[in-house]
């Protein structure tokens, strides 16, 4: 994927919480350190040294490396791969920005620009308190976009889906929630599951995500128009991602064997025909996963 250029422009829609902990401390605060100052001061010691020498020396616990990030660093340190991977989500980020911005101009809407929330391990959103278990996902209360940096390892190693693309595949779909959000979807898919049984529930969210994945290919077509980002094997390191984090794989490799009801996002098929759909069209009317019978 072409998006190193300084001719690529960077969102500054990235919210950075890698140094913050869910509860609001900074990281390599927390408890821990709150309790050894209350003993120093209990001891009669300066507080303020010892925090010092614990910026300089964290006990174990308080501030370990983040995921990817050198052994013994200070969590939240930067750390060049990290970096640039940050880097690489404000350029994919900007890419969505440009190309929704320009469809709905189009269909006379005006688009409004999601924030994306980088965090390690566990956040809180509108959403509740998540952990990065879940994956990248998006919150309709607050409209954002929550990613783990390390969840792009786990695609390499895990989901045996490495590629730059693949990385931006996973925001495109993020951000395609975005787009149904905007657009209504999201409310009418929510208040129809409340009063519907768990199975056609379940029935309703794959439809969702495989809009998702619709909403990630008419992107992908868009800002190849627009900017020419797509280079040479990167559709299919993106429908690689779309069909290894695709239901009837994940529940293969976590138990062996597959129940298509219980599926929320779709098959590794399913999500990958519909990625191409979006691709091939560029055409958001296209993508009416709602009313089709053939998914
Ligand atoms: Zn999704």
């Amino acid at each position: 994927m072409r998006w190193r250029g300084e001719d690529q422009r960077r969102s500054d829609n990235v919210e950075d919480r890698r140094g913050i902990s869910p509860g609001g401390i900074a990281a390599g605060g927390g408890i821990g350190t709150v309790i050894i100052v209350v003993i120093a001061l209990l001891l009669g010691g300066d507080p303020q040294k010892l925090l010092q020498q614990l910026a300089n020396n964290p006990p174990p616990g308080a501030a370990g490396p983040g995921p990817g990030g050198p052994r013994g660093a200070p969590r939240g340190a930067p750390n060049p791969a990290e970096e640039e991977l940050k880097d690489f989500v404000r350029v994919v980020l900007a890419d969505t920005e440009d190309v929704w911005l320009s469809l709905f101009q189009k269909m006379g809407k005006t688009y409004e620009e999601p924030k994306l929330v980088l965090f390690r391990r566990a956040v809180d959103s509108a959403c509740g308190f998540t952990s990065a278990a879940v994956g990248p996902f998006y919150c309709p209360g607050d409209a954002k976009v929550y990613i783990d940096l390390s969840f792009y390892e786990e695609l390499k190693r895990k989901y045996h889906a490495p590629g730059e693309f693949a990385q931006a595949y996973v925001i495109a779909h993020e951000i395609g929630h975005h787009v149904q959000n905007q657009l209504g979807i999201s409310n009418k898919v929510h208040a129809l599951r409340s009063r519907a049984s768990e199975t056609e529930s379940n029935a309703l969210s794959v439809r969702l995500e495989l809009q998702a994945d619709f909403l990630a290919g008419v992107w992908a077509h868009h800002a190849q128009k627009m900017k020419g980002i797509i280079e040479p094997g990167d559709i299919d390191s993106a429908l690689r991602a779309a069909s290894a984090i695709g239901d009837d794989n994940l529940q293969r490799q976590a138990r062996g064997y597959v129940v298509p009801e219980s599926f929320t996002h779709g098959s590794a098929e399913q999500r990958t025909r519909w990625f191409k759909k979006g691709f091939q069209t560029g055409d958001i009317r296209e993508g009416d996963t709602f009313k089709t019978d053939q998914l």
